[in-house]
């Protein structure tokens, strides 16, 4: 049996567990959904053994069938542009070279991107961790988990822990409880963060039994990752819900990408749709220098010039930071509104172009 979208009106479409048993991994699973062109068909054929294709039969029902330019088919299905892009970098933040333990990721002194899981629900053309997601050797055992687990304990500068992967809510209720019972047991640390993409690709996993666990080990934040309106569904909306409901703040990072969120009108319906979920716009990250995904980028003073665009048109808190993540952790890209100084004063220009002078003298 193969999922197809007549699974959509059966009971069994809402269990999370048979959306990850009935993933999509070939190009004839894919042609029950849409019709794959010549290239789409051609990158699944040269990158089976590169970067893996699959999707969940809920995101897939999301991807329109007609239109290869669809936003949410581009970001899941191959495209031979990501073959022809010889630039790029497998690791452009370095992370392995910031590694104290397997997985465990510092560049700032007080928190950690800790990647408990190699596993996603399912794989976005553009993910900066292509190099690990659905690679076995990227798993963390058991023992190597106890071994981060010690390593946090022993460095008592650590007051916030982003599980990350990967994907850590696909790891079952079980195992996700053990873990943050053994962070919330460590006195300094103090504030536990999943990054998970499942609100938006799996739905279904945010269940009433995931965030009543999850509200046991308060303060917990989530970031999730929406990149586009179609994907603000009212199945995401309701996991996000439960969330909320839970206490549990959650934040939105995407990731911006040519063709799928580069203008200023999708950019304001996605962010204004989020807030009117209470999810919170938090990062915008320019797309990494990463290997078969230059045909994402958009240059930087481009995106600069859209975010700035939304300041007065929108909002505040629907406007996240748009930021470049580099080695030495994230730097905000933001158009200078701060023109200099003039005598006593300081010039700056606001939203909609006017310059203003604002009495500013030096120190004495
Ligand atoms: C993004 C990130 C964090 C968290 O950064 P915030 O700006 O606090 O959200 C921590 N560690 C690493 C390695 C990160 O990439
Ligand atoms: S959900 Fe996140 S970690 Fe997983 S493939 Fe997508 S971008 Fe990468």
């Amino acid at each position: 049996m193969t999922a197809d979208r007549g699974d959509a009106a059966r009971p069994h479409w809402r269990d999370w567990t048979w959306q990850l048993r009935e993933r999509i991994r070939s190009a004839e699973a894919l042609a029950r959904w849409v019709l794959p062109t010549a290239d789409e068909k051609d990158a699944i054929a040269l990158l089976a053994s590169r970067f893996h294709f699959v999707i969940t039969p809920y995101y897939a029902a999301l991807m329109d069938p007609d239109d290869p330019n669809c936003p949410i088919r581009r970001q899941v299905v191959p495209a031979t542009a990501e073959v022809r892009d010889p630039a790029g970098l497998a690791d452009p933040l370095d992370e392995v070279a910031h590694s104290p333990v397997k997985n465990v990721i510092r560049v700032y002194p007080d928190r950690i991107a800790f990647c408990v899981n190699n596993e996603c629900a399912l794989y976005c053309r553009f993910c900066l961790r292509k190099r690990m997601v659905g690679e076995p050797g990227w798993a963390m055992k058991q023992r190597e988990l106890e071994a981060a687990l010690a390593w946090i304990r022993r460095t008592p500068e650590i007051r916030d822990v982003l599980l990350t992967g990967g994907d850590p809510l696909v790891f079952s209720d079980a195992r996700l409880d053990w873990l943050l019972g053994e962070l919330r047991a460590i006195p300094h640390v103090e504030l536990l963060r999943l990054g998970t993409r499942l609100p938006v690709t799996l739905p279904f996993r945010v269940t009433d039994d995931l965030v009543a666990m999850l509200a046991r080990h308060h303060p917990v934040w989530v970031n999730t990752h929406f990149n586009h309106p179609k994907e603000l569904t009212p199945e995401a909306a309701e996991a996000c819900d439960r969330l909320t409901r839970a206490g549990i703040p959650v934040g939105n990072q995407s990731v911006l990408l040519r063709g799928i969120n580069d203008t200023p009108d999708v950019m304001r319906t996605l962010c204004e749709g989020l807030v009117r979920l209470r999810v919170r716009p938090y990062y915008c990250y320019q797309a990494q220098w990463l290997e078969g995904t230059a045909h994402f980028r958009v240059p930087i003073e481009r995106g600069m010039e859209l975010f700035r665009g939304m300041r007065g048109r929108t909002s505040g808190f629907a406007i996240p930071q748009y930021v470049l993540d580099t080695p030495h952790g994230k730097v905000p890209l933001a158009a200078p509104s701060f023109r200099g100084r003039e005598g006593d004063e300081v010039v700056v220009e606001s939203w909609d172009g006017h310059l203003w002078r604002e009495p500013n003298p030096l120190e004495p």
